[in-house]
C-alpha cells in the first residue's frame, strides 16, 4: 500500500527555486530516506508533505489526503520532527510531552518514550537547559507521542554523539517494526545505508535517483574508485556534470 505519493512537486521562495521537480512514493512500513547536499530542497519537500508549506505546483497525497487541504486531519496521523524545532525555554521535558500527548486521541505512553530516547532522568529539566543532543531526542519523542502512522524525521541524528546515534537508529527500527512508516531526511550515508529501505537522491531541487542503498552502490560509476561506497555513489549523483538521464519517477 502506498501511503505517500508526491508528483512533480515545485516550491520557490521569492525568486529562489527550492524544489524544482520532486516525485516519489513511499510504501507502508518502509523507512524511506531523502538524501542530497545542503540546500537541495529536502526540508522544503518534507515541509510540503506535512502541510507546513504550500507547494507552488505538483500533487501530494499522504494517506490519501492533500496536506495543503487536510493538514489538521493529517497532523493526527503524521508525526513530525523538524530540523530546527524550538520549544519555550522554560517548558520542562515532561510538560512538553504531556502537552503534546493531549493533542491526540490515542497518544503513546510518554514515560515509555522518554526511556526509549534516553531522557528519563531529564524529565524535570527545562528545554532551555538541554544540550543540543537532548533537544534532538526530545523532538523525536514528540514526533512519536501521537502514535502516528507516519513519522517524518528531518536530520534525525545531527548533533548526537555516536552512541546516541546508534540508540536512535534502534529506536527508529523499533518504531517501524510497530508498523509506522518512516520518512527520514539525512546527509549521513552510514545512517542511510543502515536504516533506509530505499533512498531518493535529490540534487538542486530534483530527484536524480530512487533505489535501495545496495542498488545505488551497485550502479555507481565513480571514475578511479574500484569499490564505491554509498557516499561515493551519492556524491557522483549530486556533484559534477549531470548525467542527463537521471531517473525522476
Ligand atoms: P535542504 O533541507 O536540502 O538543505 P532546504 O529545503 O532547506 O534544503 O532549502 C532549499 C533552498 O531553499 C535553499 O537554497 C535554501 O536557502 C532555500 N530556503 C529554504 N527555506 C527558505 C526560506 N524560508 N526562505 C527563503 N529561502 C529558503
Ligand atoms: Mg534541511
Amino acid at each position: 500500500m502506498t501511503v505517500i505519493e508526491v508528483n512533480g512537486l515545485r516550491k520557490r521562495y521569492g525568486g529562489q527555486v527550492a524544489v524544482r521537480d520532486v516525485s516519489f512514493s513511499v510504501e507502508a512500513g518502509e523507512i524511506f530516506g531523502i538524501v542530497g547536499p545542503n540546500g537541495s530542497g529536502k526540508t522544503t519537500s518534507v515541509e510540503c508533505l506535512t502541510g507546513l508549506r504550500r507547494p507552488d505546483g505538483g500533487t501530494i497525497r499522504v494517506l490519501g489526503l492533500d496536506p495543503a487541504r487536510s493538514g489538521a486531519e493529517l497532523r493526527r496521523q503524521v508525526g513530525v520532527q523538524l530540523q530546527e524545532s524550538q520549544l519555550p525555554d522554560r517548558l520542562k521535558v515532561w510538560e512538553a510531552l504531556d502537552l503534546y500527548s493531549s493533542f491526540y486521541a490515542e497518544p503513546a505512553d510518554w514515560r515509555t518514550l522518554l526511556e526509549e530516547v534516553g531522557l528519563a532522568e531529564k524529565r524535570n529539566t527545562v528545554f532551555g537547559r538541554l544540550s543540543g543532543g537532548q533537544k534532538q531526542r526530545l523532538s523525536i519523542a514528540l514526533a512519536l507521542v501521537g502514535s502516528p502512522r507516519i513519522a517524518v524525521l528531518d536530520e534525525l541524528t545531527t548533533g548526537l554523539d555516536p552512541q546516541a546515534r546508534r540508540d536512535t537508529w534502534q529506536l527508529i527500527r523499533d518504531v517501524r517494526d510497530r508498523g509506522v512508516t518512516v520518512v527520514l531526511v539525512t546527509h549521513f550515508m552510514d545512517e542511510a545505508e543502515r536504516l533506509c529501505d530505499r533512498l531518493a537522491v535529490v540534487r538542486a531541487g530534483e530527484v536524480v535517483a530512487i533505489d535501495t542503498p545496495a542498488n545505488l552502490v551497485a550502479g555507481a560509476e565513480v571514475p578511479g574508485v574500484e569499490r564505491p561506497t554509498l557516499e561515493d555513489a551519492v556524491l557522483a549523483l549530486t556533484t559534477g556534470p549531470r548525467s542527463g538521464e537521471g531517473e525522476s519517477r
